[in-house]
């Protein structure tokens, strides 16, 4: 064999930069758009509102249960103000199975306590509960916003979002100075900061009256109740989010990632929604979800656990006349969630031939989970190998890999739940920089590489 024979018998990873240098530019463009979803959708049910927005501009209908549809008809279905269902009907029959495309819209962070507002020295706090997998001490000294809703006692909602304008106040979780911490540098990084220290600093005024007692409490709920109608008992029936302060920006002097919170998995979810929304006429049904509580375990009625999904693509299979059940058999799904992209500065974690690299394509992975793959996917060589021929016909940057060193952690995605109904799966998705901190980084090329390849899959006719 010739030397470039020989040299071509080797699987190549490389960055898109290298391998498709005339997306670069298109990314960027593809990107502005990526940025204004993550500056408008910080919560689970922000990014549903802003996703129902742009799927009712795009001529999406609301679905409803036993109509017959056509070729072409293009549907959503909003689950309880938190997941997204949108599709596009496609020109074979639903036996031949739905082309699903799943990312998930909530992002780790830290929610109020159902009774979360005290007063301490003169200082007014929220207690916190962290949701999903946050390393606590990432969040004090940080600007953070309150997002979510209150259900007051009258039945009515109201929607709260304070911190994201540039003239609102942020709120803040405080820590020792260094000139006091010996002690606390004692302890491990996990140990420095627990839960219970997770409290949010609210405000530190009081009411004018000297003989009340919690005076600064009193001033808060004196405000809160002249602006929301709300009393303390109503945070017990009020879902706020805190979540960081801080805007999507462009990272670095070649601005080739973006730094943001809530990457996880808004980087997945908003190419995939796009894909959808510009797929005409396909041969497959192609389905979009967008779901909820993928971080504490996808349980729940928003969760994918749940049979919502399920339901809406055994409604659809029904206004058809289709059997279910061999729709699901004829099926294929990409779960998309971000990953952990390869960092030199903890190169220890990682093992560089198996790892995924922000910057070189979309990331693949045959199996997620830990311990010896437990809880994981695992998807079918064959399904790997339709999924990888299909992003090489497409031309599309691709990487394969997995999280990190064995026995290290670990992590699961929905996949399991889509592959255990019975539909050939596979999870792909971001690799991501700092991920699940505040402020995690993704490069742009690859945030343009997600939404090729969901377009590739909503387009594919094989
Ligand atoms: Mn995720
Ligand atoms: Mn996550």
């Amino acid at each position: 064999m010739d030397k470039e024979t020989l040299k071509s018998l080797l699987y190549k990873n490389e960055t898109v930069a290298d391998q498709a240098p005339e997306m670069l530019a298109q990314a960027d463009t593809f990107c502005e758009g990526y940025k204004t979803f993550l500056n408008k959708s910080k919560t689970e049910r922000e990014a549903c509102a802003y996703s129902e927005e742009l799927l009712k501009q795009a001529g999406y209908r609301p679905f409803v249960p036993g109509q017959v549809l056509k070729a072409g008809d293009k549907i959503y279905f909003i689950n309880r103000k938190k997941c997204v269902l949108a599709a596009t009907i496609g020109r074979k029959s639903l036996a031949e199975g739905f082309h699903l495309n799943i990312a998930h819209i909530d992002a780790p962070r830290l929610d109020l306590r159902p009774v979360p507002l005290y007063e301490g020295s003169d200082y007014a706090y929220f207690r916190t509960h962290y949701y999903g997998g946050v390393r606590k001490y990432q969040w004090p000294t940080i600007p953070l916003a309150l997002h979510g809703v209150i259900c007051r006692a009258d039945g009515t909602t109201v929607d709260v979002c304070i911190g994201e304008k540039d003239d609102d106040p942020v709120f803040c979780i405080t820590d020792l100075l260094p000139h006091l911490a010996a002690k606390q540098n004692e302890k491990s990084l996990g140990e420095g900061i627990t839960g219970e220290n997770l409290n949010v600093l609210i405000a530190s005024t009081p009411v004018e009256d000297k003989e009340l007692e919690n005076r600064v409490k009193l001033n808060v709920l004196r405000m809160l109740n002249e602006t929301y109608g709300i009393t303390e008992k109503d945070f017990t029936r009020a879902e706020i989010e805190v979540v960081p302060a801080f805007k999507a920006r462009d990272v670095g002097l070649d601005r080739a990632m973006i730094g943001s919170y809530g990457h996880d998995d808004r980087v997945d979810a908003y190419p995939a929604l796009m894909a959808e929304i510009e797929t005409k006429d396909p041969a497959y049904t192609t389905v979009c979800v967008l779901t909820d509580k993928e971080e504490t375990g996808s349980d729940g009625v928003t969760g994918l656990n749940s049979m919502y999904t399920f339901h809406f693509l055994q409604q659809l299979c029904a206004a058809e006349n289709v059997d279910y059940i061999t729709a699901f058999q004829a099926s294929k799904c990409l779960s998309a969630d971000v990953t952990a992209a390869y960092d030199p500065t903890f190169s220890d974690a990682f093992e560089p031939s198996n790892a995924t690299y922000a910057g070189r394509g979309i990331a693949v992975y045959k199996y997620t989970g830990a311990r010896g793959k437990s809880s994981t996917n695992d998807a079918p060589a064959e399904m790997v190998s339709y999924l990888t021929r299909l992003l090489d016909r497409n031309n599309i940057v691709w990487q394969i890999g997995e999280m990190g060193k064995i026995d290290l952690g670990g992590g699961g995605t929905v996949a399991k739940y889509v592959a255990n109904q019975d539909i050939d799966t596979i999870d792909i998705g971001v690799p991501v920089l700092s991920m699940h901190s505040p402020y995690e980084l993704v490069s742009k090329s690859d945030v343009y590489m997600a939404y090729l390849t969901f377009k590739a899959f909503c387009e594919d006719c094989e």
